[in-house]
């Protein structure tokens, strides 16, 4: 199948409110595919961002602003989307929130935030999209993991132990379908320009008395040798690519896309 034949799918993108899942809704919608779109944004707003995707791209547009730390919401979340749209064909799993601190003073309800919206509510929505690729015989799973799925960093314990989860659940999952069409995978970002990052480069600046744009340098080339950060459209083609035909025998990897990082 090439990126062509995907006009039609139906991809559910979580968080895709913002940053890297926003920029891969529009990498994808602009293939033909429809979309449920998904993030913290008020129903009105929500509504907004979906008419404006279906006017640009004209696919068809579901908006959900379902908490994924709420297992009930996220079966009610997904019901609604296979109502509205038809079967999920393309999964991914993108929402996340950070939490900086010591593993001494890490605050318990922090956590089980982190736990819960950057790993849990991956297996559960993967749990309820999957009989029906596996019934399609057609599927692709991916995972937004972290350069944290495969090394730590200092201050990011429940961040890095929610994202080494998640590479562990999209290995399992991979093995599990590998002899059907379905794939499944996660990608692990270095740095990239969204919000999600926004906060640790205000902290810096603060700390170190610098400019955000000085600060913003300082964190990138701390640990990444390729010395600027990753544009979200970047994960979005890149995801394209896996949905394609051509990606077939890609299964049950964490794909780094970080600048050298693990290279070291
Ligand atoms: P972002 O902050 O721009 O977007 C996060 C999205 O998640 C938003 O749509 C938000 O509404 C949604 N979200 C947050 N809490 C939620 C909740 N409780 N229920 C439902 N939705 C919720 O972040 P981003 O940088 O685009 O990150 C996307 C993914 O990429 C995350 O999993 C993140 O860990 C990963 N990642 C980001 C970077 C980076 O440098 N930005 C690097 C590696 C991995």
């Amino acid at each position: 199948m090439t990126t062509q034949a995907l006009a039609g799918k139906v991809a559910l993108i979580t968080g895709s409110t913002s940053g890297i899942g926003l920029a891969t809704a529009h990498v994808l919608a602009n293939q033909g595919i429809n979309l449920a779109l998904h993030g913290l944004l008020t129903d009105e707003e929500g509504k907004d961002l979906a008419q404006q995707f279906s006017e640009k791209y004209a696919v068809k547009v579901h908006f959900s602003n379902a908490d994924l730390r709420d297992a009930i919401a996220i079966t009610a979340f997904i019901n609604s989307v296979t109502l509205a749209l038809g079967n999920i064909d393309i999964l991914i799993n993108n929402a996340g929130i950070q939490h900086t601190e010591s593993a001494v003073k890490f605050p318990t309800a922090k956590w089980n935030d982190i736990i819960a919206i950057n790993l849990s509510a991956a297996f559960h929505t993967i749990q309820q999209s999957l009989p029906a690729m596996q019934k399609n015989n057609w599927g692709r799973i991916i995972n937004i993991a972290s350069v944290h799925g495969l090394v730590g960093s200092v201050n990011k314990s429940a961040y890095c132990a929610a994202k080494h989860g998640i590479v562990g659940l999209t290995k399992v999952v991979a093995l599990e379908n590998a002899e059907q069409n379905i794939t499944v995978n996660a990608i692990c970002p270095g740095w990239v320009d969204t919000p999600l990052i926004k906060q640790q480069i205000i902290d810096i600046a603060a700390r170190d008395q610098l400019s955000f744009e000085q600060a913003q340098y300082n964190l990138v080339t701390a640990k990444q040798p390729l010395p600027e950060m990753m544009q979200p459209q970047q994960i979005g083609e890149f995801i394209l690519f896996l949905c394609s035909d051509s990606a077939r025998a890609i299964t049950g990897s964490s794909l780094p896309m970080d600048g050298a990082w693990t290279a070291q």
